[in-house]
Parts: C-alpha cells; sequence; structure tokens
C-alpha cells in the first residue's frame, strides 16, 4: 500500500458514558484515497493525532468490503519502503504482489505476507482478476534504530486456526492462545485475527509489557468495558495481563488484535517512509527519484510512482503519542 495523504484530520477521542476518560481510548478512523481514478478508499486508525504507534505498529489502513466491479479494486503501483515491514493481510480477495527482492506471491485470505524493507524496496499490489470483493487490512510496523537499515525480506505464513469457545484466533505474528507465529519480527510483536459468535465473552492473557489495540472489521465488541463500532481503534495501555472481549451484538464479530512494547524511539513518517530526521527522508526521496537504493520491480504493467514533493518545513520527529 502507498500513502496518498498529505493532511492528516484532527481525531476524536470518545469520553465515556459520564464524561469521564474511557479505559480504552478510541481511535476512530478517517477515510483516505489510495489514489488514480476510481481510488478505492481506506479507513485509517494509525497514525492519527493523539496517536502514532501501538508497540512498532506504526500504520493501520482497513479496507473493504469493497466491490471491485465499482472501485476497480487495488491498482497500486511500484513505490519505495524504507525503515518499516509492511503486515498484509485479507478477509476476501486475493493480491498480487511483486517486490525489488524478486518475490512474486498472492496475498490470499488467512496468509500473512510480510516484507521487510529496511535500506530500502519496492513493490507493486493488484487485485487479481478474479477478485469480485476486496476486503482487508495493510499495516506497517517500524523498525527499531538497530535493524532499520535490515535487508530486503518477504515472509509468509499461515497460522492454524485456533479454536476457543464461542471463539476462533489466528495469530499470524507473535503469541496469543497458546498459538505463536514462526515469522521473525525486529520487536516484539502481537498480530492476529479473532472471531467471537455473539454473546461470547472472552478473556485472553497478553504479555503485560504490551500495550495493544483492537480494530473492529465486523459487528462491534466491548472491549475492558468500552464499547467499540465498526472500523474503530481501542488503545489499551501496558499493564493489563488479560483482555476482555465481548460480543454483545446480534452477529458475529471479527476483530484485528494488535500489540507490543510502547516503542520509546521518536520516528519520521513521510509518505512511504520512516526515518529517523528530515534528511533520513529527503534522502530516500532523492534515492527513489534518481538512484537504484530500491531496485526494480518486474512484471507489473505500468510506470512506478513518483514521489510527492516534499514539504516546504522540516519534518519532525514523532513519539508514541502526545
Ligand atoms: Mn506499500
Amino acid at each position: 500500500m502507498s500513502n496518498t495523504e498529505t493532511h492528516p484530520a484532527e481525531m476524536n477521542c470518545a469520553a465515556g458514558p459520564d464524561g469521564t476518560r474511557p479505559a480504552l481510548q478510541v481511535l476512530t478512523p478517517r477515510d483516505v484515497p489510495l489514489g488514480g481514478p476510481r481510488a478505492m478508499r481506506v479507513r485509517r486508525t494509525l497514525p492519527q493525532r493523539a496517536r502514532t504507534l501501538i508497540g512498532a505498529w506504526c500504520f493501520a489502513d482497513h479496507y473493504g468490503p469493497d466491490d471491485v466491479s465499482a472501485s476497480g479494486g487495488m491498482d497500486v503501483a511500484p513505490h519505495p519502503h524504507t525503515g518499516l515491514q509492511t503486515v498484509s493481510w485479507l478477509f476476501s480477495g486475493e493480491i498480487e504482489h511483486r517486490d525489488s527482492l524478486g518475490s512474486h506471491a498472492y496475498v490470499r485470505p488467512g496468509e500473512l505476507n510480510l516484507m521487510t524493507g529496511g535500506h530500502g524496496i519496492c513493490h507493486s499490489e493488484v487485485s487479481t482478476p478474479g477478485t469480485t470483493t476486496l476486503h482487508g487490512v495493510q499495516l506497517w510496523v517500524a523498525l527499531p534504530g538497530e535493524h532499520r537499515d535490515a535487508p530486503r525480506d518477504f515472509q509468509h505464513h499461515v497460522p492454524e486456526p485456533v479454536q476457543l469457545e464461542g471463539a476462533r484466533a489466528r495469530v499470524f505474528l507473535g503469541t496469543l492462545a497458546g498459538d505463536t507465529s514462526p515469522v521473525r519480527t525486529f520487536t516484539p510483536l502481537l498480530g492476529a485475527e479473532l472471531t467471537l459468535l455473539p454473546g461470547t465473552t472472552l478473556t485472553l492473557d497478553v504479555d503485560p509489557a504490551f500495550e495493544h489495540g483492537v480494530l473492529v472489521d465486523r459487528g462491534t465488541v466491548t472491549a475492558h468495558g468500552t464499547p467499540l463500532k465498526h472500523a474503530e481503534m481501542g488503545y489499551a495501555p501496558p499493564n493489563h495481563p488479560t483482555l476482555t472481549l465481548t460480543n454483545d451484538g446480534p452477529d458475529e464479530t471479527r476483530l484485528i488484535l494488535l500489540g507490543g512494547p510502547p516503542f520509546e524511539e521518536e520516528i519520521v513518517m513521510w509518505w512511504n517512509f520512516i526515518g529517523r530526521s528530515h534528511e533520513d527522508i529527503a534522502k530516500a526521496r532523492r534515492d527513489w527519484m534518481e538512484g537504484d537504493r530500491f531496485g526494480v520491480v518486474t512484471g507489473y504493467e505500468g510506470d512506478r510512482l513518483p514521489a510527492p514533493e516534499l514539504p516546504t518545513i522540516a519534518l519532525k520527529p514523532r513519539g508514541r503519542a502526545r
């Protein structure tokens, strides 16, 4: 996924019923077009004004179910990344992935694709002709300073579903509900899909050193006593040894659970790059426009994406919350 947004909107932090701060911070999404003539739209919950990161998770786009015959689906031309990993997770549809490592892969429902764009990678993402409905999430993970120039990498994993009382988990990163993903990350992370039948309350043991995000894909859920609506992300701070989720609605609920220890470094995120300074970003942009730092995607029909103009004001590093 390529970030086309240039003017992030204000965030809206809901208060509890009595006007107090809720147990979970509610991050509401904003609508962002992916660009192009029949642009597909995504719901972005990270980053936003009130929260840049949850663990090392620094970007969360949620899209669909999208009728591809109306929207044209996804067609993101080759574009670069630095200092981050991309996580693609689908609920329906199929995306063809090509990158400058030489990977040619298909992103399918229930299958993790994690791409490392440390020092520099570029990739294209196109929904396949057989896709009628596209529905999923695109997530980014910030790399810690000592690994931000990591070599290009691409990992694929199909987690075995874990059956729980009234619920099911697919753990694509980290450990939850007795399952551990073999996929390597540079900081401890949790990434899982959860489904809860109506009337189910699920109490999960989680790492108390982690902060967590609960993104609602379908239905509604009450997390730590805080109701979350469709497409909202609930943020739970560290020091909770359990996470309690209740589906009190009439339909099955589907969630994405993210977690990790607070990422204490300040980062600069601009377009598809993560760095530590304005100069890092300016150099990555120059290298994309002129050099061969990012390699070449083969097999994509069309031109690669040009970088937008850098803002005239210097980009400033941001911490995890403000
Ligand atoms: Mn991308």
